[in-house]
């Protein structure tokens, strides 16, 4: 069984083949960036617009299919911006009817989550969440994705991309951040847990309060990642110690950051607990976690009519039915 997987609910347009042995035929991103600003939801879908025919071209020419060895169209339904979500909606609604194949609506959180089970040897993990809009604390329970902890205001990848944006860092900042960081020396930031869940904003302003004082941009960025991380870091090993489970997985943009891998490891050590990160290339937006669990889902044969399929820009995991298998 063959699944186009489609990915488009913020900056990434991407076009992905996959089979059900887990083979990965084909694999196809565009990244909509900015030199200077931060991401604008207007301009990054029609980047998507304008590329999307040729992503979805070239990812069949690399698998060396058409859309005849297509058994099933998988797309991104949300949660993300609604101007990415709708052109990767009308893209996948018009392929579906087009060439007359089922199409799967897949939550993008969900298919972020599952990956580690096509890259990384997991079972049972605590999954720790990070990408740009997104910051959660997840495990699977009863087949529902329950979420321990959260943002309550920015995801840690906005955080870092917003103070990115002041300093002129363009969009993503995240890895220039990581760079910088690596010669600044610690300040104190204002350090917010509240229960399980964290907040970044008011770090972020504090930081931008700084920057605009004078302070070295290396000193700030060091220190937004010691607090964000060290933050994070807490409440993944409370959840490890209240749910008793004995593994974590990093995933999303995030997870590309070494220092924040560096902490969560050291942690996992302390208390004996396997550590997985998924791997850079695919710990980001990608079209290969969408056709990997579109699969999965089709083979429920639990699938929503073509015609009530709608965006959903914020669709939360814990509102997932996970009735697939693993
Ligand atoms: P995603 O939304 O999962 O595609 O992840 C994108 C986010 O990851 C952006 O906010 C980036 O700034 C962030 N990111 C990418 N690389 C790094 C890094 N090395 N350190 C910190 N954040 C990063
Ligand atoms: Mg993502």
């Amino acid at each position: 069984m063959i699944c186009l997987g489609i990915e488009g609910t913020a900056h990434t347009i991407a076009a992905s083949v996959v089979d059900s042995k887990n083979q990965i035929l084909s694999d196809i991103r565009a990244m909509y960036t900015t030199e200077k600003t931060g991401i604008i939801p207007k301009d990054a879908a029609k980047f998507m617009e304008e590329k999307k025919n040729l992503i979805i071209e070239n990812s069949l020419e690399e698998a060396n299919l058409t859309f005849d060895d297509v058994d099933v169209i998988a797309f991104s339904q949300g949660p993300g911006l609604a101007p990415s979500l709708l052109v990767t909606l009308n893209l996948a609604k018009s392929l579906a009817l087009k060439y007359k194949k089922p199409l799967v609506g897949i939550n993008h959180i969900a298919a972020h989550l599952n990956s580690g089970f096509l890259f990384c040897n997991i079972k049972d993990p605590v999954y720790v969440f990070v990408s740009g809009a997104n910051t959660q604390i997840i495990v699977l329970e009863s087949k529902k994705y329950r979420i321990l902890g959260e943002t309550l205001s920015i995801g840690l990848g906005n955080a870092l991309d917003k103070f990115g944006r002041i300093a002129s860092l363009g969009f993503p900042a995240g890895s220039k951040i990581e760079e910088l960081a690596k010669k600044g020396s610690y300040i104190k930031l204002p350090y917010s847990v509240k229960g399980m869940d964290v907040d970044f904003s008011g770090i972020v302003t504090e930081a931008i309060r700084k920057l605009n004082q004078g302070e070295r941009l290396e000193n700030l960025c060091f220190s937004l990642q010691e607090t964000c991380f060290s933050m994070l870091t807490e409440v993944t090993e409370r959840a490890l110690a209240h749910t008793e489970k004995k593994e974590i997985i990093v995933i999303g943009g995030v997870a590309a950051n070494k220092r924040f891998s560096e902490m969560l490891s050291t942690m996992c050590k302390e208390r004996s607990a396997k550590f997985y990160i998924c791997p850079i290339k695919y710990a980001g937006d990608q079209a290969t976690m969408i056709a990997y669990l579109g699969l999965k889902i089709f083979k429920t044969k639990k699938l929503t009519p073509l015609e009530k399929i709608d965006i959903l820009p914020r669709w939360r995991a814990d509102e997932i039915d996970v009735n697939w298998k693993n």
